[in-house]
């Protein structure tokens, strides 16, 4: 790693992290009206193993909490409206929702039940999805094998692909032309006085003065909040994607398909699907361990995506990447906001593989309690760190 100096020795506040959490934060601050200096430390700025570059990319409103829902329903504005909502910026792309909806599938009452649960709390949030019998999923998209399916659903709309690097890429510019300093460096340990963080060490040996801290430091947030003496219950799992390309490629939009074996598929575009899945252990990972299980395609996910689209009997895989949950094992929900006691220690981790959504509403959330000292537009305070203290869960069940 090449080291880079701050421009100063003191902050007002310190991003640890320059991905998309980091970015939507900074982006924000600037939005926000912040007017003290902000640093992002990020310690690969190629961002080759971070979980913004592995991601799927795309957003869902079905969520088991009315809050997830709402979040999700911000990243569908912001992304639907991205040039206005970034200033009407003429250089920023308009992007848009790439809607094939995702299609939960459930092989047993039980599951059946919780998507029917699920389905009335996105309903009263103002969601748009529906429930399917399997005889209304074979009508409308024949391809699928429905044989064991008791119950689907779907939501057609701003429910599927999105141009998350393009978001992030425009949050890093744009905060930066807005006086956010970005350096490539690396914390290695916090300072703190009493209950607050006073300074952080630079791999290269700087000290570095800070006001406030955020810690958006993805899959290895609880080692970055050790440096501070606070247990977060987080952990890197590994989560296996592939790209693969159909000998006879369907002839319409393929949902994000979320089998009731877990495996998930979708469209990909010009005959192509990407595919993701885990081993059934699921262990913690390493933090550096990004190597394929090359027998879990062959041996658990192409036989169930051939199970469920007998069309994709011939297919090839064409790419295929490992990457990392940053996966909160108490809830597999965010937790954003100021730590109880060290009060100027901020979290925006644990997002469980659904943070790329939550990136807009996390960002502009965070940097509205950091500007103001309190939420002003969606109240995320559910998802504070009060709940790890307590060991009191705020479960999302809706986990892929
Ligand atoms: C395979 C896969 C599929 C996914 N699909 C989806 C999806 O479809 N939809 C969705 O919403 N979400 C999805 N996610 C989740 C989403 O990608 C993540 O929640 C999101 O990218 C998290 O961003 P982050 O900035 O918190 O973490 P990261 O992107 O991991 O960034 C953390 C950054 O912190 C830096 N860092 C760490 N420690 C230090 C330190 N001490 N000093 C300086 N820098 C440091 C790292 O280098 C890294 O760049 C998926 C994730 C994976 C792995």
């Amino acid at each position: 790693m090449t080291t880079e100096s701050p421009l100063e020795s003191s902050y007002d506040i310190v991003i640890i992290g320059g991905a998309i959490m980091g970015a939507s934060t900074a982006w924000n601050l600037t939005e926000q009206g912040f007017d003290g200096r902000v640093l992002v430390v990020e310690r690969d700025p190629t961002y080759e193993f971070a979980s913004t570059t592995h991601t799927n990319s795309c957003m869902r409103q079905q969520f088991s909490t009315a809050l997830n829902v709402q979040i999700s329903q911000y990243a569908a504005d912001f992304v639907n409206n991205i040039r206005e909502r970034m200033g009407g910026d003429e250089r920023v792309p308009e992007l848009a929702v790439q809607s094939f909806g995702y299609m939960y599938l459930a092989d047993s009452e039980g599951f059946a039940d919780v998507l029917r649960r699920n389905v009335q709390v996105q309903n009263n949030a103002g969601a748009a999805t529906q429930l399917m019998s399997a005889e209304e999923i074979k009508a409308t998209y024949p391809f699928y094998n429905v044989d064991d399916v008791l119950l689907g659903s779907i939501n057609r709309i701003n429910e599927g692909y999105w141009d998350g690097n393009a978001v992030f890429q425009w949050w890093r510019r744009q905060s930066r032309e807005r006086g956010v300093e970005y350096v490539e460096n690396e914390v290695v340990a916090i300072n703190h006085a009493g209950q607050r963080v006073v300074s952080v060490v630079l791999a290269s040996g700087e000290v570095i003065s800070c006001g406030q801290v955020v810690n958006a430091t993805g899959p290895r947030a609880a080692k970055t909040a050790e440096m501070v003496g606070i247990t977060l219950p987080i952990e890197p799992r590994k989560r296996f994607s592939w790209v693969f390309k159909a000998d006879k490629p369907l002839d319409q939009d393929l949902p994000l398909t979320v089998d009731p074996s877990g495996v998930h598929f979708r469209e990909n575009g010009g005959g192509t699907y990407q595919a993701g899945g885990h081993t059934e252990l699921d262990p913690a990972a390493e933090f550096d361990d990004f190597n394929m299980e090359h027998s879990l395609w062959e041996e658990h996910i192409w036989p169930t995506i051939a199970t469920r689209v007998p069309q994709f009997e011939a297919i090839k895989v064409i790419s295929e990447w490992t990457g990392h949950y940053a996966m909160n094992t108490l809830d597999q929900n965010a937790i954003v906001g100021p730590h109880t006691e060290v009060e100027n220690f901020h979290f925006i981790n644990g997002f469980s593989g659904h943070g790329l959504q939550q990136s807009p509403a996390m960002g502009r959330g965070l940097a509205e309690y950091l500007t103001h000292g309190g939420y002003r537009s969606l109240d995320l305070s559910a998802l504070g760190y009060e709940r790890i203290a307590l060991g009191k869960a705020y479960v999302e069940d809706a986990v892929i």
